[in-house]
């Protein structure tokens, strides 16, 4: 039996969504502390209050570190970690060019394995500890991530990515009938083992045909623990391609709708552009949004109504969208997003870009109590956070009034020489048990 960690630090939990119940949802303990035993936390409150009725336990001290829980990261694609930051393309050409080409070479799993362990290693080293991620048409790059992430310990949600249109490179095409078996063998040999999830996984409308939206919208039918993960409404020319290939479709949601790909536990990557029948219907029926801030910008695709969306009832989750993204750090995901509101109109708080990072990306997930928060029961991912991790945070920081203040510019300028520490699974990586 391991013996019980108690972790001290400030600490940040939520008793509800900031955007919907304000900033006073959101608290931080200056002299916090958690119970981490078994791979969960057990308990939390004040550190004095936790050092006496545990005191047999072992004590690690993070000062005045920021303690909280890993970040979630939504949506991103492994495969195309080695193409991170390629230059000068819009959304369709930016596939061709880079995307097409890069995955294809995921048909070799020595390449697939070196991929993945490389993109978790750095991910880990951001502070995130979850991410939902589309692999390639290929099984073997499934296999793996999730293999990848098992030796880290890590909750993962990944899906082979499903495509059988002519409008995909021939060397990236399944068919209907295939992605339906493949999928399915993984779900049989992957979901729920460990803390793996699958995710059904369409790349998008332009890139499948009806029989297979179809065929995959019948195995979420009879997967429903499953997620579907897919993307919606990223750039106009997108849109106007969808109409063209789907003209009987009321509009881009549709395109999944009418084949079983709509409900609680859809994840629509980006989702810009939005028809208000998209939104009254993604509202109505629990379906998730994943805004993916420094791809939108960094592709050009136009500003997510992150609050608008939250307003009128759609979970949404926080991603980088590695590599359509521009960085692996949710740190730097929350800048974006924050500089997003700002050309909206609604500068987003501190404490929603958190939120947002941590419990917004695990509700969206259906993970809501097992991860992405700091409370008695939940999975012990953490993130530690320094919140004077350079010359120019550290002297922005000292001038702070409060707790919020402290923290913005971390979160405007941090990376990951913020990030202290990452707990996976009850156990800090990198260090012995
Ligand atoms: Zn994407």
């Amino acid at each position: 039996m391991p013996t019980p960690t108690l972790i001290l630090g400030q600490t940040l939990t939520f008793t509800g969504n900031p955007f919907l119940e304000g900033i006073g949802a959101a608290h931080v303990d200056p002299q916090g502390a958690l119970l981490i035993e078994g791979g969960r936390i057990r308990a939390t409150g004040t550190a004095a209050t936790l050092r006496k009725a545990h005191p047999s336990a072992r004590i690690v001290d993070y000062g005045q570190a920021l303690v909280m829980p890993g970040f979630v990261d939504a949506h991103v694609h492994y495969p195309q970690t080695g193409i991170i930051a390629s230059w000068g393309k819009r959304l369709i050409d930016w596939l061709n060019t880079y995307t097409f080409p890069e995955e294809a070479r995921f048909s070799d799993p020595a390449y697939a394995t070196e991929i993945a362990g490389r993109y978790l290693d750095l991910v880990l080293a951001n502070g995130t500890t979850t991410v939902a991620s589309y692999c390639t048409i290929h099984p073997e790059s499934v296999d793996a991530l999730f293999t990848a992430a098992e030796t880290r310990g890590m909750r993962v949600i990944a899906g082979k990515t499903c495509m059988d249109r002519d409008t995909a490179p021939p060397s990236l095409r399944d068919t209907a009938q295939s992605a339906y078996d493949h999928s399915k063998a993984l779900i049989e040999r992957w979901h729920q083992k460990g803390r793996a999830l699958y995710a059904i996984t369409p790349r998008f409308s332009p890139t499948s045909t009806p029989e297979q939206l179809q065929a995959l919208g019948s195995l979420w039918a009879e997967h429903p623990s499953c997620a579907i993960q897919t993307h919606l409404s990223e750039q106009t020319d997108e849109i106007a391609w969808v109409k063209s290939l789907y003209p009987e479709a009321r509009d881009y949601l549709d395109t999944y709708e009418q084949h079983g790909l709509l409900g609680s536990g859809a994840l629509y990557g980006h989702a810009i552009h939005l028809e208000p029948r998209e939104i009254t219907r993604m509202a109505e029926t629990g379906a998730g949004v994943v805004h993916c801030p420094t791809s939108n910008t960094f592709i050009g695709s136009g500003l997510c109504d992150v609050a608008g969306l939250i307003e009128q009832g759609i979970p949404v989750g926080l991603a980088t969208d590695t590599g359509g993204g521009s960085s692996f750090s949710m740190l730097r995901t929350m800048a974006s997003a924050y500089e997003v509101g700002q050309l909206r109109g609604r500068p987003l708080h501190p404490a929603e870009l958190l939120w947002l990072a941590t419990e917004g990306s695990a509700a969206t997930l259906r993970l809501s109590g097992t991860i992405g928060r700091l409370a008695p029961g939940a999975e012990a991912d953490l993130a530690v956070i320094n919140l004077a991790s350079t010359p120019a945070i550290a002297q922005r920081a000292n001038r702070a009034e409060d707790i919020w203040e402290a923290i913005f510019p971390t979160l405007m300028m941090g990376d990951d020489r913020a990030i202290r520490a990452t707990w996976v699974n009850g156990l800090e990586i990198g260090k012995a048990p």
